[in-house]
């Protein structure tokens, strides 16, 4: 067994949509990112890449990769479970935190889940994701910003 972890942030910023988990959470505000910018992937991404050595996403996936633009980060995970396969590793479970002031995420909680679980290939019971909010720090805590954080158990063959 091995564990990962991974940290992501996006300014949120008008006329982009806010997707979580690969759910379209309405919001005024989305993220500012090459791709969708969906923040609890990328550190799930980051978590499992971490579990096995392999690097990060930006090394996997360039920003500088037109390729990547605006494109759906449930591919992108979808690819990287590729990319530890081949590498003899399978994910066991997932645990994540996203950070973030508005709106509420609860009623997107179990899609998410349910989403994670299909792109993973494991139940939505190995997959936990929670949100919180700042209570006003920094960026984040006036909704300028969303953070996620993840920690992944890995199975090595
Ligand atoms: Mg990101």
């Amino acid at each position: 067994m091995r564990i990962g972890f991974g940290y992501d942030s996006h300014r949120l910023v008008p006329g982009r949509t806010l997707i979580l988990g690969g759910v379209s959470v309405p919001n005024a505000l989305g993220p500012e990112a090459h791709s969708d910018g969906d923040v609890l992937i990328h550190a799930l991404i980051d978590a499992l890449l971490g579990a096995c050595a392999l690097g990060d996403i930006g090394r996997l996936f360039p920003p500088s990769d037109e390729r990547y633009r605006d494109i759906s980060s449930r591919i992108l995970l979808a690819r990287t479970l590729e990319v530890l396969s081949k590498g003899g590793f399978r994910p066991r479970n997932v645990d994540a935190t996203i950070v973030l002031e508005s709106p509420r995420l609860s009623p997107y909680i179990e899609q998410m889940r349910s989403n994670l679980s299909q792109d993973m290939g494991i139940p939505a019971t190995a997959i936990s994701v929670k949100a919180k909010t700042k209570e006003g720090l920094g960026l984040t805590g006036q909704g300028r910003a969303v953070e996620a954080y993840a920690v992944a158990l890995v199975e090595e063959d």
